[in-house]
């Protein structure tokens, strides 16, 4: 089959990847110049590990493991702890912050060079019979037979599908860096969640010395862009225990990114005929899970099983996926939504069980949010 991409982020080359690996040609078009170079740290779960291994991509010698996640309230004291090295040995696929950067060439490593065409803006797609068509931004086309929206947050895919404005501002914002800071977690393998009435701090080693750091606050898209943002963080946060003070002391303005956090309510149903979405082009939702790109690798892996199914109508195993994705995403997504400041396992829960307990109710909870293999 013949299956043109639109988008060539971790969904797009995700889903070259698979589909290569399962014989069908596949052209993949981004609007960048070039690949992606840019970006702080993701949380790469044991999912998302577990789908690259699939796809034949290694994480070795890049990021840094994450065996533990340790919430702290604001004033440093431990509400929960939990065993993330003993889930990810459950699931036989280790957890690792990785930054973009490195995710991205890991994923395009071995790639043939006629695959991914940069510099290609998609401005519409139509679907006539059997065949799909793009049209690019200069009036060129491409046609195949069928195609794949994998065009993110402001997908003109999901436009053409849907309909304009189903994405929504949701109500934090997160100001991230990823910079050299020498603090103890650094060369761990430990994250922290902090929370407090301000907000919530992140804070996670990303490997060669690289911490990332973030902080979640109230926003909406009518606040003003504060003129000193890292004086504003050290208002808002810089009373709050160790290390927090010692992170915004070492962070610098040139480090900051702020990201508005938005969500769309996802379908059951989310493409049509010969045309589907996947990763924030279908579930755009907040990072306060640090799903979103893991269940984006998830979305390629089930779309690539259903593609390889036999039949003549690829509407239907279209179809098929999407119906198999639905009931973990709309999980995912309705969680991610939640406060992040509120990202703690319950005060009652933490005093009755124990942390070997926890750790076994995050490996049955991480169970639902994946998509089953077979
Ligand atoms: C602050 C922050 C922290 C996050 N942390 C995590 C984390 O720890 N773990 C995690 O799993 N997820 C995390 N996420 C989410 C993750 O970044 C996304 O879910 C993931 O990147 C989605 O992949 P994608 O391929 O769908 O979209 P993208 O990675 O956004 O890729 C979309 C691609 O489409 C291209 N494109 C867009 N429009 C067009 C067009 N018209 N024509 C052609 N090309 C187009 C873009 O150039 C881009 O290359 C975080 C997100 C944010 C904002």
């Amino acid at each position: 089959m013949d299956v043109l991409v639109i988008g060539a982020g971790v969904g797009g080359l995700a889903v070259a990847r698979r589909l290569l690996a399962a014989g069908h040609r596949v052209r993949a078009y981004d609007q960048a110049p070039a690949r992606r170079t840019g970006g702080k740290a993701l949380l790469v779960w044991s999912n998302g590990n577990a789908v690259l291994n699939d796809l034949g991509v290694s994480l070795d010698g890049v990021g840094a493991r994450i065996d533990r996640i340790d919430a702290l309230t604001s004033g440093g004291r431990l509400r929960t702890s939990m065993d993330i090295a003993h889930a990810a040995d459950r699931f036989g696929f280790v957890t690792k912050a990785i930054p973009r950067r490195h995710l991205m060439e890991r994923l395009a490593d071995g790639l043939p060079d006629d695959v991914v065409h940069y510099g290609m803006t998609c401005r519409s797609v139509t679907q006539e019979g059997s065949r799909v068509t793009a049209t690019f931004a200069g009036g060129s086309t491409a046609t195949g037979d069928v195609l794949i929206g994998a065009d993110g947050h402001h997908s003109v895919v999901r436009r053409a599908l849907w309909g304009e404005s189903t994405v929504r501002p949701a109500t934090f914002g997160t100001w991230q860096g990823l910079s050299p800071i020498d603090i103890d977690i650094t060369d761990t393998t430990r994250h922290l969640m902090i929370s407090g009435r301000e907000g919530a701090c992140g804070l996670m080693p990303a490997g060669d010395g690289l911490l990332q750091w973030w902080f979640d606050m109230p926003w909406s898209p009518a606040d003003p862009r504060p003129a000193a943002p890292l004086a504003e963080l050290r208002r808002r946060f810089g009373h709050w225990a160790s290390p927090v003070p010692e992170v915004l002391a070492a962070a610098s303005e040139d480090d900051l990114e702020f990201f508005g956090h938005h969500w769309n309510k996802v379908r059951r149903v989310w493409g049509e005929g010969r045309i589907t979405l996947v990763g924030d082009a279908a579930h755009t939702m907040p990072p306060t899970l640090g799903q979103g790109a893991n269940q984006t690798l998830e979305d390629a892996w089930v779309l690539g099983r259903e593609l390889s199914r036999d039949g003549d109508d690829p509407a239907v195993w279209l179809r098929a996926y999407e119906k198999a994705r639905y009931p973990h995403i709309s999980l995912v997504s309705r969680l991610a939504k939640r406060n992040p400041a509120n990202w703690r396992v319950p005060p009652l829960i933490a005093r009755l069980f124990p942390e070997t307990s926890q750790t076994a109710m995050l490996a049955r909870f991480s169970n639902r949010l994946t998509a089953p293999a077979g």
